[in-house]
């Protein structure tokens, strides 16, 4: 079994592609690109904030009560811009193909590996290239069919894992939000990782029917492969019943 990431060195690679001088990269019709642009939260109308009650008696209506939970207090979301065959910049396609290469292969197996956890088993990746840095999405794990395995190593399984301690990223700006994500999917990892040395059995209480009942040492780990995009200086920003979507910045 390899052994866990360095994750400071992780949190260290993170939005940050290198340079690579292997083969351009052939045209893949399961490769698809689109820009980078932001628009207003919708939820928010760009405020960052939402109305809410108050914990008054009776509750009072109160405007921007609480964070927007779309948008974090960012106020802006990437904008459903059309897919395109070529990249809207070049970036890291023509100055970085292997880590590209890397990343795709990396992203594919890691949702290979959630097919049974439910998560379909989408082979499209969507790039989100260059502009600017998008909030990453709220959801932590690589898709809302996959909320499973966190109730599985934090809770159900927390006596026999014991703490699966945290890396502290300090918030300096959108890419340590990316920087925190690429952490806790190292902490997933590190969680996987004990559970499969244990041998914990997927219990019945789990509806997915591929994975329960199994050992966690049978099971492939997808949050390994998953740690492999954020090291080679992409970002997995979310998966969806057709595709799986990372972030491309352009090279510095
Ligand atoms: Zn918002």
């Amino acid at each position: 079994m390899d052994e866990p990431v360095d994750v400071a060195w992780l949190v260290g690679r993170v939005l940050r592609p290198g340079r690579s001088s292997g083969a351009p990269l052939a045209d893949d019709p399961r490769r698809r690109f689109r820009a980078t642009e932001l628009v207003a939260c919708r939820t928010c109308r760009g405020s960052g904030a939402v109305g809410g009650y108050t914990g008054d008696d009776p509750p009072e209506w109160e405007e921007e009560a609480w964070t927007c939970t779309d948008c974090g207090t960012y106020g802006r979301v990437p904008a459903d811009t059309p897919l395109l065959d070529r990249p809207p910049v070049p970036g890291p396609f023509e100055a970085d193909p292997d880590g590209v290469r890397q990343a795709e292969e990396a992203t594919r197996t890691a949702v290979r590996r959630l097919a049974p956890w439910g998560v379909p088993a989408v082979d499209r990746v969507v790039w989100r290239v260059g502009g600017p840095l998008l909030r990453p999405v709220k959801a932590t794990l690589p898709h809302p069919r996959a909320e499973v395995l966190r109730r599985l190593l934090f809770r159900e399984w927390s006596d026999e894992l014991g703490r699966i301690p945290h890396h502290y990223v300090p918030l300096d700006g959108l890419t340590s939000l990316f920087a925190t994500r690429a952490a806790w999917h190292a902490r997933l990892d590190r969680a996987w990782r004990r559970a499969a040395d244990r041998a914990l059995t997927v219990p019945a209480s789990v509806d997915r029917p591929d994975a329960t009942g199994r050992s966690m040492a049978d099971l492939p780990n997808p949050f390994a492969p998953l740690i492999g995009i954020w090291a080679a200086g992409y970002a997995f920003a979310d998966a969806t019943d057709d595709a799986i979507h990372l972030v491309a910045p352009e090279p510095a």
